[in-house]
């Protein structure tokens, strides 16, 4: 039967299979940026239009075609995030929160571009971000480079490859630019036609192009690097002498850029080979001239978001699942009956239980089917014999062992101080 409502194209449900994966990768960022003091600051998910087009640009792919905008009722122009700088550089200037403080933040959740749905590339997808104000030096630049490598490790993600380039000053900026457009006027033949239309309006965009021809092309023109200013140049070599100190690998992509003219200095991005053509997972930078864009204070910045789809994709087969320990099955109408406050007890008892309780009654059988279904690895049964002497029966579902019966006294101190990751092995004991 076909469903009379399907999502809306690009745009998917996190089904129960899926989130364990999420909680994974979302508690584990959480858990290293809060270990490098970084506070989390939630964002609404519709700002003004007008923020992202002065934000992120006019003649960027995002503002050009990709935005989802709409009136509201009284006819202001709002717009659904397509990232989360621009809201989260607005909401840092309206609270005061740059006022004598160099505030670093997180923050998490989905975003919305309208672009041809594929692999890694969906209309709403999901991003964690992390932004630092009030800080230029190249030290806070490594720092968010660190973070990231702490999270691959911690996710046991491998094979990211980590490049960085640096956009120098805007003078530096503006007069490569010119040296471009001249050399790329000289070849303007071979020019497809994204490229011929950001000659004028982003030329530094062209760069970026994943066309081959392109790229060829672009292995010949002049690079953004040797017109460093002596500032710049210190700040990236700075950053570089970071990076080797604590061991981190990085490729120079001299290639790598931000169409964004607020974008100077630092810039760098995560990227795989396992993803296709969607390999960067995480992309960030420095962009010290956005904040008085925008009506604030002159106050550096950088930051970077990583793409959590693509992540996710990347994320080892042994992190996608999180099975209850047990499930408890209560036979007969008195257990059924006792067996909610059982639980209760036992939950009390032993914070780290994960125990799915059998509802909706049934024969032993039935309800010990469901327990295998539930991925469960033990069940504890319920009946009127336990219930008559204080004890539980102990079943394992995975392995072929006698089932043994227990003190429920004994079930509770053996499992009560377990983390969540001990909690199956105790279980395995308490059968011998
Ligand atoms: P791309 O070149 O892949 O379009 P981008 O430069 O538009 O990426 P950013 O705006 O830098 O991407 O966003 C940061 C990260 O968010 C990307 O590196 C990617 O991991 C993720 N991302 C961006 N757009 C999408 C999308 N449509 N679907 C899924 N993930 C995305
Ligand atoms: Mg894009």
């Amino acid at each position: 039967m076909t469903p009379t409502f399907s999502a809306v194209r690009g745009m998917h449900d996190i089904l129960p299979g899926e989130c364990a994966a999420w909680q994974r990768v979302e508690d584990g960022a959480r858990a290293v940026l809060e270990g490098y003091g970084y506070d989390e600051i939630r964002l609404p998910l519709v700002e003004k239009t007008e923020l992202f087009s002065r934000s992120i640009g006019d003649v960027t792919d995002i503002v050009e075609k990709e935005m989802y905008t709409f009136s509201d009722r009284n006819g202001d122009s709002l717009t659904l995030r397509p990232e989360g700088t621009a809201g989260c550089v607005r909401a840092v200037i309206e609270s005061g929160l740059l006022r004598g403080h160099t505030p670093r933040l997180w923050y998490r959740g989905p975003m919305f571009r309208h672009e041809r749905p594929q692999k890694g590339r969906y209309r709403q997808f999901h991003q964690i971000g992390v932004e630092v104000y009030g800080l230029s030096g190249p030290d806070v630049d490594a720092e968010l480079i660190l973070i990231g490598a702490r999270l691959w490790q911690r996710l046991g993600i491998e094979g990211v490859r980590l490049e960085i380039n640096t956009l120098a000053s805007s003078d530096a900026r503006a007069t490569y630019r010119e040296r471009l457009v001249e050399f790329l006027k000289q070849h303007y033949d071979a020019l497809d036609e994204d490229s011929r239309r950001r000659l004028y309006s982003n030329p530094l965009r062209i760069l970026d192009s994943k066309n081959p021809v392109m790229q060829a092309l672009l292995a010949e023109a002049p690079q953004l690097l040797e017109h460093l200013d002596a500032d710049s140049r210190v700040h990236f070599d700075a950053l570089r002498a970071h990076l080797d100190a604590i061991g981190i690998a990085h490729v120079i992509n001299p290639r790598l850029v931000r169409g964004l003219d607020y974008y100077g200095r630092t810039v760098f991005e995560w990227t795989t080979d396992r993803l296709g053509a969607q390999g960067t997972i995480c992309a960030g930078g420095r962009y010290d001239d956005l904040i008085p864009l925008l009506g604030g204070p002159a106050t550096p910045a950088v930051g970077f978001a990583l793409g959590l789809e693509r992540v996710m994709a990347l994320l080892p087969e042994a992190s996608h699942t999180a099975v209850p320990h047990c499930y408890l099955a209560l036979a007969g109408n008195t257990a059924e009956q006792l067996g909610l406050a059982f639980a209760e007890r036992l939950r009390d008892a032993v914070p780290a239980l994960r125990m799915q309780v059998h509802c909706g009654g049934g024969s032993l059988k039935s309800q010990l089917k469901r327990a295998d279904k539930s991925g469960a690895s033990f069940a504890l049964i319920l009946g009127e014999d336990e219930l008559a002497s204080g004890r539980i029966t102990l079943k394992a579902l995975r392995t072929e062992r006698p089932q043994c019966l227990l003190d429920q006294q004994s079930l509770q101190q053996g499992l009560a101080d377990a983390s969540v990751a001990e909690v199956e092995a105790r279980l395995h004991q308490l059968m011998n």
